[in-house]
């Protein structure tokens, strides 16, 4: 079912996120939450969605990132599930892009983070699994992953002029971050 998106001043965003019981997650209760974010993520068009978007305090997360994606980024994961995901940073070293977010909804700003991660996590089977990124990948997974914790990318932002609405993103700084 597709789901209001909870938006950036709603405390559920910001709240502390649950980690998931083995048990909990085989009950039909818990796949329809999953089947609410697929649906919610399609409707609203995002590559990731976290469950505190859609008022669920849990740490669960999905992403679905096709190689034809409104970022241009050449990158494809298939639809996946991130459940209790744990994630490492494999290098200091930083890289940036604009994000956007459906919890704020019409802005995009700037955001620079490690370009290495490995994320632990369990699947919606709940079998043990690990992935490495890099590059636009790495951003988004840190994210939505963030996203569990409480953290919008809003607060990850260092210089805060490179905050934007879309559509001056589009008329005014889009053409200069292709050129990058
Ligand atoms: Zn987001």
């Amino acid at each position: 079912m597709i789901k209001p998106i909870c938006r950036m001043g709603n405390p559920v965003l910001r709240s502390a996120m649950k980690t998931l019981e083995r048990d909990e997650m085989m009950t039909d209760g818990f796949s329809q939450i999953l089947t609410d974010l697929k649906d919610s993520m399609k409707h609203y068009g995002g590559i990731g969605i976290a469950a505190p978007q859609i008022g669920v305090a849990l740490k669960v997360a999905i992403i679905d990132l096709p190689e034809e994606n409104r970022y241009g980024q050449k990158v494809n994961l298939p639809l996946t599930v991130f459940i209790n995901p744990i994630i490492t940073y494999l290098t200091d070293e930083k890289q940036g892009f604009w994000e956007g977010c459906l919890s704020l909804p019409g802005l995009r700003g700037y955001v620079e983070r490690p370009s290495k991660v490995q994320v632990n996590y369990l699947d919606e089977k709940g079998n043990q699994k690990e992935i490495l990124a890099d590059g636009f990948l790495a951003t988004v997974l840190q994210h939505e992953l963030d996203h569990l914790e409480g953290v919008l990318y809003i607060d990850r932002i260092t210089d805060r002029k490179l905050i934007s609405y879309q559509e001056e993103y589009n008329e005014f700084i889009i053409s200069k971050n292709l050129a990058e």
